[in-house]
Formats: structure tokens, sequence, C-alpha cells
């Protein structure tokens, strides 16, 4: 038996091995790809890891998509799983179609797609089945969804979602984080054009459709309120969204409870924060 045919019989079975353990991977991310066939035909699966699946129109914007969330998402799992939780998935699932009428009638008509504070970019993500989606022409909306990824697979998905003022002001916080800089660099709160922000009128908002109605002010001053937090108030803010992980009962009063927030040094404090930012 010549040493050429000795190597191939050795290998053979690794080579068998790796294979299947490729085609068992492959598999999950085939089933996503049939899974958004109907609404995008040609679909295809560009980036098929064990930590993520990026199913796009081509392989290169599959390849643009892995490259903006893997690092970042990896810097929020190192530095800030006290706030934001612990993902249940260990697979990120992102699904980058073409336009956002095949992403909204992938999502159906009742769905409200993720406007953002800009109101142009749409997102999307599934929290039971740990994926993102986004419209091609929006692709960096995938940093802020990833926020929303990392907090809404972190939860009990039998209980009712966060207060879109936490959930809407803590993404737009940590979408700016740059996560090579270390130690990370105090997250840039967004142009604030605030007029007395109404700190009880804000919370107060449980429904998203109520939330969305005002996007535009509401998105501003839930990052107003969640960078003042952030920055001043850290314990407090953990607490509080680990509190919301769990129940959704007395908000408002829990938030008073945390913060003391209908005390005049809050009030004052917070407008300190938000003059200091213009
Ligand atoms: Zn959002």
């Amino acid at each position: 038996m010549s040493a050429a045919v000795r190597v191939a019989l050795v290998a053979l079975p690794f080579a068998a091995v790796f294979l299947l353990i490729r085609w068992i991977g492959s598999g999950e991310a085939e089933r996503w790809r049939a899974r958004v066939e109907a609404q995008f035909p040609d679909a295809v699966v560009g980036v098929d890891e064990d930590a993520l699946i990026v199913v796009a129109e081509d392989v290169a914007t599959a390849r643009q998509a892995g490259a903006l969330v893997r690092g970042f998402r990896d810097a929020l799992a190192a530095r800030y799983t006290d706030l934001l939780g612990a993902p249940r998935f260990e697979r990120m699932v992102v699904v980058v179609f073409p336009d956002v009428e095949s992403l909204q009638a992938y999502a159906g008509a009742a769905a409200r797609l993720d406007r953002g504070a800009a109101g142009n970019l749409h997102g999307y993500t599934d929290p039971l089945h740990g994926a993102m989606f986004v419209p091609r022409d929006a692709i960096e909306v995938l940093r802020h969804e990833t926020v929303h990824w990392f907090m809404e697979t972190a939860r009990d998905v039998t209980a009712p979602s966060y207060s879109p003022w936490l959930s809407e002001g803590l993404a737009q916080l940590f979408e700016t984080l740059d996560p090579d800089a270390s130690p990370p660099r105090p997250p840039r709160i967004g142009r604030l054009r605030l007029d007395g922000l109404d700190v009880d009128r804000l919370i107060r908002i449980e429904d998203y459709g109520e939330f969305l109605l005002d996007g535009p002010r509401n998105y501003e001053e839930a990052l107003a309120l969640c960078g003042f937090l952030f920055e001043r108030r850290r314990e407090g803010l953990e607490e509080y969204v680990k509190a919301e992980r769990r129940t959704a009962s007395s908000r408002p009063v829990l938030f008073e409870d945390i913060f003391g927030a209908s005390g005049e040094a809050f009030r004052r404090e917070l407008a300190e924060f938000v003059a200091g930012r213009r």
C-alpha cells in the first residue's frame, strides 16, 4: 500500500466527520433561508458559523452584515451583561431583506418595525428565535437591533417586553459604542433638543404604538434619560432593568422607588445633564 493511500485511509474518517458537522451546522442556516423564501426568493446563506448565520441577497452583503455585528456583540457580551442581561442563544441569526416591503411582508402586517430616532431606519428582532431582520438600505441599523437582540433574548419571553423608553433608550445609547475602545469610551449622546424632559410622561408610555405616535421626540427623550441614568445612576439602572426583565407590574412606581425621580434633586441634575450635552 502506498503512503498516499495510507494517508487517505486515515484522513477519510476525519474528513467525513468534519463534513457531517458542517452539514449539520448548515442545516439550520438552510432552514432560515427556506423560512424567508416566500417573501425573499433570491436569499442565499452568506455566513454560516457556530455563533452567526447571515442570510442575504448575496455573499458580500451577508459578510458586511456579519462584520457589523460580530465584534459589537462580543463587546456587549464582554462588558455589559450585568446591565443588558445574558442572551439565551449562542447563535445569532441575521436576515438582510432586499427592501422594507419584503421585510414587512415577512414580519406580518401587524408587526411594528422599529423606526429609530431618524424615522427612516427599520428593523425587527424576533426574541423567540434569536433572529434580527433589516432591509439592505438600512444595514447599519443592525447595531441598534443587536442591543434589542441582547435584551430581548435575555428576558423571559412569556413576560411582557420592556417599557419602550428603556428598550429604545438603551438601544440608541449602546449602538454608538466603539467596541474596539479599551477602556470603553463613554457612549456618545445624540444631539439633544429637549425642552423640559417630562420623565413622568415618558415612563408611563407602555404601548409601542403610542410611543411611535410621537416617535422622534420619544426616541430622543428616551436616549437622554438612559444616557443620564447610565452615567449618573448606573447601579440603579442595573437594578431597574433586572426588575423589568421579570415583571411588568407597577413600573412607574418601581422607577420612582429606585431613582426617587419625583424629587427636586433628580429633576435638577437631569436638567443640568441635558443642558450640558447641547
Ligand atoms: Zn429600537
